[in-house]
């Protein structure tokens, strides 16, 4: 079996306690990797190698920082089937999706790659006299990155592209469920030409080798991606040192479709919304909102098309449904299906574990009608391939249903009405509206949430700033004989 140590300054290293831990794959639930369990003594060592990286990474011209982000790109590429393949191996999520993500994250690192030197400070026109006032813009330091299971590299390039072109230096955990692409990744750091340490990762669980990236007190910022649960947790500990922090958390989006929308459409970005990557994606349109009016017609051509779903192995191009990915993720799905049942909620599709599939983690695609928005499976993300299907009356009950519930990630919004589509758009409470489509998302715009799922942004001109310090500069250009013992 293979074996993949931490990747710290430049090389790969074995753990310092000497502990391994097995990587499986959910497709056939079994064991291929064996993955480097790291611990405090691991932090310290990557840390250290990140300061250190620091000092010859920031003193680097933006320029110089903006053209080895363009000579990584040209090496995803390059390697973007393999790395897609090693992610499939670990999340069991469909090959033909995770190919399109490894090639198109490419993209997030020439896209900061090119901004690196364009983000310029400002001349203040101040209101004293004889004084001249800048600002700056300098990295923060070394920045630790905690990344979830389900898109391991897009959501690792959506922190480390704007991090690093902004002069910042990276620890990175990955979950423990998906290392090993994550450290495949930190070898095409050597071919770009980055110097050793500015890119480190150390693999382990999260208690055990995250919660000590979080405490470290030389991590001057932490940039997480993973549950509500976990996200609190981070903040809670880095407030004690006052570390900066972006948070991207989990959803329960609502997908809201009236009466005048292409009904076909709607139906496809509905599917698209639950049923892709097995529901295990942060922008899950999981609420499925649907105007009264054409709810039977809708709920019939829906399931129509969902029976269709081939399950199966990822790696083949037709299957449309592969594993959910870790064994704890499967109970959960299974255990939001026997709570919808409970609160009254009618099961019309799936609602079962898939018999006949290897590795013992499928579970059907699942709608449910008669919900309402205070049952849990309303409310709670489920992270899994399970819908709830809410009727509404008019715009003002949709933006109600719409808007009551913790999160606030992304909404969808269907109709051909534009001021209706406007409308909406202003009174949904989420980082991201889509009308008449779903899922769409790009390095050029900004991604985060809003109430629970998050804090911060990535993508886009802002995200940046999320990895950079703004000084304020003064200098005097005629000498003061001014009172010292009074502050103007
Ligand atoms: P998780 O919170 O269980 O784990 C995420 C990461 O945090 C893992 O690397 C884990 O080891 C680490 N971790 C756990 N406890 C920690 C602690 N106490 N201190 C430091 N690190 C700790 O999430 P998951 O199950 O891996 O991922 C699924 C979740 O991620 C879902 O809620 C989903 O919505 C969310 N997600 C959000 C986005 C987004 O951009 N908003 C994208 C993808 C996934």
């Amino acid at each position: 079996m293979q074996r993949y140590g931490h990747f710290i300054g430049g090389s790969f290293v074995d753990p310092a306690e000497g502990e391994w831990f097995e990587t499986k794959n959910p497709y056939t639930g079994e064991a291929w990797a064996e993955i480097a369990r790291g611990t405090k003594s691991d932090i310290e060592k990557a840390v250290a190698a990140a300061e250190a990286g620091f000092e010859e990474w920031s003193a680097l011209t933006p320029s110089a920082r903006g053209k080895a982000l363009y000579r990584l790109a040209e090496h995803i590429e390059a390697d973007a089937a393999r790395l897609a393949e090693i992610e499939v191996r670990d999340n069991g999520k469909l090959y033909a999706e995770m190919f399109s993500q490894t090639k198109y994250l490419a993209e997030w690192y020439r896209y900061y790659g090119g901004l690196a030197d364009k983000v310029e400070g400002a001349v203040i026109p101040t209101d004293k006299g004889g004084i001249f006032n800048f600002t700056r813009y300098e990295p923060i330091g070394v920045v630790g990155m905690i990344t979830p299971w389900n898109s391991p590299l897009l959501l690792l390039a959506w922190k480390l592209a704007a991090a690093l072109a902004a002069g910042n230096t990276a620890v990175i955990k990955p979950s423990e469920f998906t290392s090993a692409s994550t450290l495949e990744f930190m070898t095409l750091f050597e071919k770009a030409g980055f110097p050793a340490g500015v890119v480190n990762t150390v693999t382990g669980f999260g208690v055990e080798a995250g919660a000590p990236l979080v405490e470290h007190p030389r991590v001057s910022k932490i940039a997480f991606t993973g549950s509500d649960i976990g996200g609190q947790k981070v903040y809670e500990t880095a407030a004690k040192q006052i570390k900066h922090v972006s948070l991207e958390l989990g959803g329960k989006s609502p997908n809201v479709v009236f009466e005048d929308a292409d009904i076909d459409a709607a139906v496809m970005g509905a599917i698209s919304g639950i049923f892709a990557a097995t529901g295990q994606t942060c922008i899950a349109g999981s609420r499925l909102l649907l105007q009264r009016s054409i709810h039977d017609r809708f709920v019939g051509r829906l399931l129509e098309v969902a029976r269709e779903a081939k399950i199966g192995d990822p790696m083949l191009a037709e299957t449309n449904v592969g594993p959910v990915t870790t064994p704890a993720q499967y109970r959960k799905v299974l255990d939001y299906i026997e709570i919808a049942r409970a609160e009254g909620a009618k099961c019309v599709l799936g609602g079962k574990p898939v018999e006949d599939q290897p590795g013992g983690q499928f579970v059907e695609p699942t709608v449910f009608t008669g919900v309402s928005n205070e049952m849990r499976i309303a409310q709670e993300e489920v992270f899994g391939p399970v819908l709830a299907v809410i009727p509404f009356e008019d715009e003002a009950d949709a933006v109600r249903i719409a808007n009551a519930v913790d999160f606030g990630l992304a909404a969808g919004v269907w109709t051909k009405d534009m001021g209706r589509a406007l409308r909406m758009s202003e009174r949904l409470r989420a980082g991201t509206v889509w009308v008449n489509t779903y899922r769409a998302i790009s390095y050029t715009s900004p991604f985060g949430g809003y109430k629970r799922s998050g804090i911060g942004r990535e993508s886009g001109l802002e995200a940046i700033k999320e990895y950079l310090q703004v000084k304020s500069v003064w200098i005097a250009t005629e000498t003061s004989v001014a009172n010292p013992f009074i502050i103007r």
